[in-house]
């Protein structure tokens, strides 16, 4: 640790630098970590506090290698373990900050044969056997005659045995299961013993995922044919936990197969997503500090829908987000909103209601297929279903605002798109109205497709005439003036090559379409 008094042996011996054939004293210290490279380092005291620790308690020469002040350092404002730019170093690398620098100095490496680039896992060696129970046996039984002796194909899988007590004892679990245990070498048919340390749980999960395409093949871990169809995975979906060591182990092994023949493609997902988790006022939910919430007493409560509902809307899949209880009403609230709704315009004739005035029917309208893009863009791939809600309940509003003046078969519009909509999230309440608004059955129908032409952007392709003929398209803001479209369509580089310098004698002005430049 880098607090503790450093201690050393110095091993009277020197080694040469290689870069610049300085001899250097070697020391044992216990203050390197074996895992970290060969276990053997180049001390670097100016810019690592452990170095400079060590190498002040040894009396041993710091140089500076990088410019740079540590405000808690000594009087050279050492050890510094900033970028900034190089000095000390050879006159082509000297004022070079030290991050731009690092490939020239690989490449001068590589070029003077002192080294080559290199990529390094702090990553051990990994020991995949446990003595528990549950894990996969290990297929190896041992021979006083053969030695270790893997079992072979056609007795494969080695099964585990039914036991009474999975305690270890000192041993394996496993090892108590003496009638499992003595078996018979597969290779000189004498007596042996199986190994009773079964697989770190790891092994399997690195590559489940395979087994789960062909998972009844009873004569091969996977038929190629099948994992040809079905491999990569195209979404993996995981707490963040799982991105340092499953995945690495996942990926190693695919690559493994890979290059053993067994596997067409060696990486075993194409994307990766990592969740959020959900804490409770700011900390992680767990059983010993009784701050969980339980799905069950919010189903009771407020049904699976609202329950459901809640958690998505929470906040952005791939952040962490804060449990709230009045969070889980307001989403209750919205639900029931949506199905009081849906049951009032039910209860109209639509044949005989007003058709409502024309401006908030094309407002509602245009809100609903703002709706359908909206979550359709949010739940692909993004799985942004926090804001996919939030668009409903932006469209439930509309319906409720616009209820006296918007019609009838407008609302019923609305009001079938959100049912569609919150679908997947709340499927009882909406399936029901749904129902009631149609007769028909929500499951039974496609996921709503917005209607291009009722999507507002905030710019649209303007059609620009010349006596009637299509000359350009220019893009223009939505909220654009008569004069601005007027301007625009006059200013299109091929509008002005047909216009041949001649002044119009009239100009045509629809907005949300076309400019049409009548000339004589
Ligand atoms: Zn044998």
């Amino acid at each position: 640790a880098a607090e503790r008094e450093k201690t050393g042996v110095a091993l009277g011996r020197t080694v040469t630098n290689p870069v610049n054939g300085e001899q250097i004293p070697v020391f044992v210290a216990d203050y390197v970590l074996m895992e970290y490279g060969t276990g053997a380092i180049m001390a670097v005291p100016a810019h690592d506090e452990r170095d400079y620790a060590f190498a002040k308690a040894f009396d041993l020469p710091i140089r500076r290698v990088i410019e740079g002040d540590n405000p808690d350092g000594d009087d050279d404002g050492l050890p510094y373990g900033g970028d900034g730019a190089l000095v000390n170093s050879a006159a082509q690398f000297d004022g070079r900050p030290n991050r731009d620098a690092l490939n020239e100095i690989v490449v001068w490496l590589e070029s003077e044969g002192k080294g080559k680039l290199a990529v390094n896992y702090r990553l051990r060696d990994w020991l995949i056997s446990r003595q528990r129970y549950w894990g996969c046996p290990i297929p190896i039984v041992r021979c006083a005659e053969c030695g270790i002796v893997p079992v072979p194909n056609d007795q494969l899988p080695v099964l585990l045995p039914v036991i009474e007590d999975y305690a270890p004892k000192g041993q394996s679990p496993l090892a108590a299961a003496t009638d499992w245990v003595n078996t018979e070498c597969p290779n000189c048919g004498g007596p042996a013993e199986r190994e009773t340390d079964t697989m770190d749980t790891f092994v399997d999960s690195s590559w489940y995922f395979l087994r789960y395409c062909d998972a009844s093949n009873s004569e091969a871990a996977w038929d190629p044919a099948i994992l040809r169809e079905w491999m990569p995975v195209d979404q993996y979906i995981g707490g963040v936990e799982h991105a340092i060591l499953h995945l690495l182990y996942a990926r190693f092994f695919c690559k493994a197969l890979a290059d053993l023949g067994h596997l067409d493609v060696d990486e075993p997902f194409a994307r990766l997503f990592t969740q959020g988790m959900i804490t409770r006022d700011g900390a992680k939910m767990s059983k010993s500090r009784g701050n969980v919430v339980s799905p069950q007493a919010i189903v009771d409560r407020y049904g699976a829908d609202s329950a459901r509902a809640y958690i998505l809307f929470i906040g952005a899949p791939d952040q962490d987000a804060d449990w709230s209880d009045e969070g889980v009403e307001g989403v209750h609230r919205f639900l029931s909103r949506l199905w009081r709704l849906s049951a009032e315009v039910s209860d109209q004739d639509v044949a005989g209601a007003p058709q409502g005035d024309e401006a908030a029917n094309l407002e509602l309208i245009r809100k609903a297929n703002w709706a359908i893009d909206k979550v359709t863009g949010d739940m692909d791939r993004r799985f942004a279903f926090n804001t996919a809600i939030a668009a409903v309940m932006e469209l439930i509003n509309e319906v409720s605002r616009l209820r006296e003046s918007a019609g009838l078969e407008a609302q019923q519009f609305a009001l079938e798109t959100a049912s569609s909509l919150c679908f997947p999230f709340a499927p009882h309440v909406t399936t029901d109205a749904y129902h009631l608004l149609t007769g028909g059955r929500l499951w039974e129908q496609p996921w709503p497709t917005a209607d291009a032409a009722m999507l507002e952007r905030d710019s649209y392709e303007l059609v620009c005439q010349v006596n009637g003929k299509v000359r350009d398209r220019v893009e223009v803001a939505s909220d654009a003036s008569r004069e601005e479209l007027e301007a625009a369509a006059m200013a299109a580089p091929n509008v002005q090559v047909h216009l041949e310098g001649r002044v119009p004698k009239k100009v045509i002005v629809v907005p949300g379409k076309l400019v049409n430049i009548v000339v004589g």
